[in-house]
């Protein structure tokens, strides 16, 4: 099933017209309504009327978070106060939070995006659904939520937090389908086997996973202990929030609704813009928004674009898997390091549960870098009574991440359930140098 398909089945040149014509439409509601962008286009010498086509878009400059934060609160606003009637604040950790008022519209453009993403996983009016994102200035909960009521199915709004409780309304709901972070997921598989609950109890077949990074172990992971098939979810509030892509049965890239969201991949460095298949920074300009509207938003993630024909239908253009933020990549002893690759390495390997914690730190002017991995209760008991068994896993560990990395890293195993458990979005670094 596909919830809009005159959207999501166009073909290539019908959708760069359409785009053609809304961003022009954009260019010109910005220049007459935000002070930022008008200024911004007058001293590139820019006016609405040089945008008519979609590869017109490389005339236009960029936004980045600081023009959001310097902006704060309203700044980029480009509706009238009193046509706005929702305000969330992206999580931020640094600095003023980024704050996105929505019109009217904005909130059924939305509604309507979140459920082509619940209709591509297989969502239907007959299922359950539990909105675990949190509720709240967070964009995940309300906005998969308005997805869910959106498409008729009914909607459980559990939040985060009381896991227990949830795994019960789970099992005696039979619920069906589930959106939270993939690792809150984890959490609640591992709550669920503590309470003694098995996948056979429970209905659960549908999951819509996203807010962080995560990968293909990771599904597998989550899948196998949930019974479910996991599906993935990208959005950000500064463009909209949850639905700006997502996953359809091929599970081979996210189709992103490109009518409302247009995507590009620079080079993070040079800014120029990259073709299909390279990985870079994700750029989006919201082509129909009315709140806050950006034009080529920086977002920081690092992926590429696929513009192959999809199986399944859809002909938007899809982005692969996020392989970081540009600003979550490690420098350690001046080598790129992701996150990511940790984790891949640790899921690779059965001993351990998908828990780690990176510790950078910097003595006598040296980079170190200490992986503190979870060892899973099934090994972590035969291990003990085998002295030298811990040092051999935390060898082998620290031998493959060698190979992977390219540095070394102090490997500490951990008996499981230690690394503290998170309910919104993980942390799995923490870079003492930067605390100092
Ligand atoms: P922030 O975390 O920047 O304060 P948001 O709460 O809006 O703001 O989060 C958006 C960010 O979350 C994205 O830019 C991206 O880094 C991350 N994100 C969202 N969905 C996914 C996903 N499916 N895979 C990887 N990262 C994701
Ligand atoms: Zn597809």
């Amino acid at each position: 099933m596909i919830w809009n398909p005159n959207k999501e089945c166009m073909s290539r040149d019908e959708m760069s017209a359409l785009q053609g014509r809304r961003l022009h439409k954009i260019v010109a509601y910005v220049y007459h309504n935000v002070p930022f962008y008008r200024n911004k286009l007058q001293e590139m010498d820019v006016t609405p009327d040089d945008i008519n086509t979609i590869e017109d878009i490389r005339k236009l400059p960029f936004t980045t978070k600081q023009d959001l934060r310097d902006n704060y609160p309203f700044g980029l606003q480009a509706a009238p106060q009193s046509e706005i009637i929702r305000i969330h604040a992206s999580s931020g950790t640094t600095g003023n939070p980024t704050i996105v008022g929505y019109t009217r519209k904005d909130i059924g453009v939305w509604s309507e995006c979140m459920s082509r993403c619940l209709t591509a996983y297989g969502v239907t009016r007959d299922d359950t659904f539990s909105v675990a994102y949190g509720y709240g200035l967070f964009t995940g909960g309300l906005g998969a939520h308005y997805g869910v009521e959106n498409l008729g199915a009914s909607v459980v709004p559990t939040s985060t937090g009381n896991t227990e409780k949830h795994v019960r309304l789970i099992r005696d709901l039979g619920i069906s389908g589930i959106a939270c972070t993939p690792s809150y997921a984890l959490y609640l598989a591992e709550t669920m086997e503590k309470m003694g609950i098995t996948k056979e109890q429970i209905k659960l077949r549908v999951g819509a996973f996203g807010a962080e990074p995560w990968t293909e172990s990771m599904r597998e992971e989550i899948q196998k202990r949930l019974g479910l098939k996991g599906y993935n979810l990208y959005g950000l509030s500064e463009i909209m929030g949850p639905c700006v892509s997502y996953e359809c049965s091929e599970q081979n890239g996210s189709h992103i609704c490109e009518d409302h969201f247009y995507p590009e991949i620079i080079h993070p460095d040079t800014l120029e813009p990259l073709p299909y298949g390279q990985v870079g920074e994700l750029v989006f300009t919201t082509l129909t928004k009315e709140g806050m509207p950006l034009l080529r938003y920086r977002t920081k993630d690092l992926c590429s674009l696929m513009d192959d024909t999809c199986p399944c239908g859809r002909t938007s253009v899809r982005m692969g898997r996020i392989m970081g933020r540009s600003d979550d990549m490690l420098i350690i002893r001046g080598i790129n390091v992701f996150p990511s690759q940790v984790e891949s390495v640790v899921l690779s390997m059965p001993e351990f549960a998908p828990r780690y914690l990176l510790i950078i730190d910097r003595i006598n002017n040296l980079d170190t870098l200490q992986v503190q991995v979870e060892v899973r209760q099934e090994y972590f008991t035969q291990e003990m009574d085998n002295l030298g068994a811990i040092e051999r896993l935390e060898k082998k560990l620290a031998d493959k991440l060698k190979s992977v990395l390219s540095i070394s890293a102090k490997v500490q195993l951990k008996p499981p359930g230690t690394i503290e458990r998170s309910q919104g979005k993980s942390k799995f670094v923490i870079d003492k140098r930067v605390l100092k």
